[in-house]
């Protein structure tokens, strides 16, 4: 039932094309917010919503940044504003994963965030400073009610991009839109079916294989689009909070594929920390799966994928 090759979009870390099951043309428009380029697509009768669905980036930028002082997250990091229902909800999933991962997942990180800063660094930086920002976090210290964060800062650049697609899924659903790509730098949500390709994050120009998925979310976390190199070693901008550095898994990418954007997006982070054993926590989440590439080339996923997702290389 899927229709010939319509158009190809290059995205952040998948590929998406081909597309549904009628042959209406669809149409895609760009835009840059949340940090990040963002695709959006729909059928060509729904392209009026593609700006609406901009506008709402914007304004979740203005709840979720963290460097605009005017941003929610920038007053409650600074001791100021109030918990909004959005930040609550990412908040209160975000210490959940942090549970569950036994803080390798850690959005009280930004101290070594800053540090790393991964966009301006040219070295890496010293032990003793590593160790100050380490010193930093520690998501048990926040808490939601009565709200304190006790001195803590707070990063959602791991988790408050999936929470925004899922948010622009169902402004389209509800305003009666069925097929769409939305595409916030790599954390992909689908209405409808489409075709997706996983980048190779050896060669991020090729597609590695590509997925058959229906109203589902992608996202894949890897090492290949925000790092520096040192001494031919590579420091990128996922940092396991025990040990301070960039995480040092073997895991050259992950790609977690849910109906939830938001777990998605926390898990390919965790996972991409923990290292592949840490596959097992998608059987915490309904219906998630993943698919992990190593640096040494081997292929690791969830049971059945190749199967439940039409896989193939
Ligand atoms: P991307 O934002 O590139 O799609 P991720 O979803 O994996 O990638 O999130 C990476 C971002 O998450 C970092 O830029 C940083 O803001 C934040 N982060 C880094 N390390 C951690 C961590 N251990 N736990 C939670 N958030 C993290
Ligand atoms: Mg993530």
């Amino acid at each position: 039932m899927k229709r010939i090759l319509a158009f190809i979009i290059m995205i952040f870390s998948v590929f998406s094309f081909s597309s549904c099951s009628d042959f209406t043309r669809q149409v895609t428009r760009q835009s840059f917010a949340l940090d990040t380029v963002i695709n959006i697509t729909t059928d060509e009768k729904d392209q009026g919503k593609i700006g609406e669905a901009f506008s709402l980036c914007n304004e979740y930028e203005k709840v979720f940044s963290r460097t605009d002082s005017e941003s929610e997250l920038y007053l409650l990091n600074n001791g100021q504003g109030e918990l909004t229902e959005d930040i609550e909800n990412v908040l209160e999933f975000s210490i959940e994963m942090a549970r569950l991962t036994n803080g390798a997942f850690d959005v009280t990180v930004a101290p070594l965030v800053d540090l790393w800063n991964v966009k301006e660094r040219k070295a890496p930086p010293s032990g003793d400073e590593i160790e100050i920002a380490q010193s930093k976090v520690g998501y048990e210290a926040i808490s939601i009610s009565p709200l304190s964060f006790n001195g803590k800062s707070v990063d959602l650049g791991a988790v408050a991009k999936g929470y925004i697609a899922d948010k622009i899924a169902d402004f389209f659903k509800s305003n009666g839109v069925e097929n769409a790509i939305i595409d916030l730098g790599g954390n992909v949500v689908l209405i409808g079916e489409y075709s997706v390709g996983i980048r190779s994050p050896f060669n991020p120009d090729e597609i590695f294989a590509t997925i058959t998925l229906k109203d589902k979310s992608a996202v894949t976390s890897g090492a290949y689009q925000r790092y520096f190199e040192y001494e031919g070693k590579r420091y990128h901008h996922i940092i396991d909070p025990r040990t301070g550095y960039p995480s040092d898994s073997g895991i050259a990418s992950v790609t977690v594929i849910s109906p939830s954007s938001m777990q998605a997006d926390a898990l390919s982070t965790s996972i991409f920390i923990l290292g592949k054993d840490a596959i097992s926590l998608c059987d915490k989440f309904p219906d998630t799966d993943a698919l992990i590439i190593m640096e040494n080339g081997d292929v690791i996923t969830t049971e059945n994928f190749e199967k439940k997702y039409q896989l193939k290389k």
